[in-house]
């Protein structure tokens, strides 16, 4: 892969850069954002990573995870933004408001569905955020080490669902050896990004699961969470991670949607397919996006408007 000479000639002019990954940020976006915080500090660089979401504790093995700040309140400035592993302006949150302040900006993602909101934009679709910034750190002259292969190594799992999806290429599984000779504990990493449940979690699924419903002869799955159910149990947002997974192997189902109640009548949707469907597609007319198995969009209105309109989108495409 060939990265933009000019974006590697920018971040080494640079001196002080602002990174920036997404609202509840997965292992792709806190990856990406904290492999490069230490690639970037490794050739002299001062760096600080924003995200508009607190980070999930369980992201605890990746060590350098606690700086990630939500504002600027010592009014820093910077010389660079570069914002990965977001698709659109929006999915910023908050934070987009201090990228638009910084002078120069570079994006670095892989999201079919994207905006080319920077100065500068790689946009590669690959597996992954991190498989494309494989090759800006090599292309930096950065030697890897154990803590940038551990951070490299999360994007590249989790994006792949653990290497199962169809994104993993023969590519993939080569920058994955070749992490690989580095330290990285894929015991822990594997618990945290796939096994760990806490009680509260298991909870909120067992709620989640009992509002399974089916639309349009079974080819559309539903289930959902309302803030209620976050309130009862004691889980956060960010522990939903994976419970669309549940419904998205059903037989019968060709588009598998999850709805999570973020604020009063406000939903975050996450739309999954076994593959004959284009879900980003779905997505993109809500105003959200993603990749052609795996999307997103968020969607004012009750719970039963809120499934009626998935409903009538999914009818042109299931
Ligand atoms: P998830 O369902 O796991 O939150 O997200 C699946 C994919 O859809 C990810 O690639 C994510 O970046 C994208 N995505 C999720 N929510 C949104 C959204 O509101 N807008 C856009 N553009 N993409 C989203
Ligand atoms: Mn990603």
């Amino acid at each position: 892969m060939k990265i933009n000479s000019d974006i590697i000639d920018t971040i080494k002019k640079s001196k002080c850069i602002a990174l920036f990954c997404h609202t509840k940020p997965d292992g792709d976006a806190l990856g990406s954002s904290c492999a490069m915080k230490y690639v970037l500090e490794k050739i002299g660089k001062e760096c600080d990573i924003y995200c508009e979401s607190k980070i999930p504790e369980h992201y605890c093995y990746i060590s350098n995870y606690k700086c990630i700040k939500q504002t600027n309140d010592k009014n820093k400035k910077y010389d660079l933004a570069i914002a990965l592993d977001c698709s659109d302006k929006k999915r910023m949150g908050e934070c987009a408001k201090l990228f638009d302040k910084i002078p120069f900006s570079i994006k670095i993602d892989h999201h079919k569905t994207n905006e080319q909101f920077a100065n500068l934009n790689q946009v590669e679709i690959v597996s992954s955020t991190c498989e494309v910034l494989y090759y800006v750190i090599n292309q930096l002259g950065v030697e890897l080490d154990d803590n940038i292969a551990t951070c490299l190594y999360i994007g590249l799992a989790s994006d792949t669902g653990c290497f199962m999806h169809d994104n993993t290429t023969s590519n993939t599984h080569e920058i994955a050896s070749k992490l690989l000779e580095y330290n990285i504990d894929i015991n822990k990493i594997h618990y945290y990004e796939f096994k760990r449940r806490t009680r509260a979690q298991l909870e909120l699924l067992h709620i989640c699961l009992g509002n399974l419903s089916f639309a349009l002869d079974d080819k559309v799955a539903f289930i959902h969470l309302k803030l209620t159910d976050f309130e009862k149990t004691g889980a956060e947002q960010s522990d939903t991670l994976g419970f669309v997974n549940y419904i998205s192997n059903v037989d019968t189902t060709k588009v598998a949607v999850m709805l999570s109640e973020e604020k009063p009548n406000l939903f975050a949707v996450s739309f999954r397919t076994n593959g004959t469907v284009d879900v980003s597609k779905i997505a993109e007319t809500f105003g959200g996006g993603g990749h052609k198995m795996a999307a997103g969009a968020k969607i004012f209105g009750g719970i039963t408007t809120v499934k009626k309109k998935i409903t009538d989108v999914c009818k042109d495409f299931v």
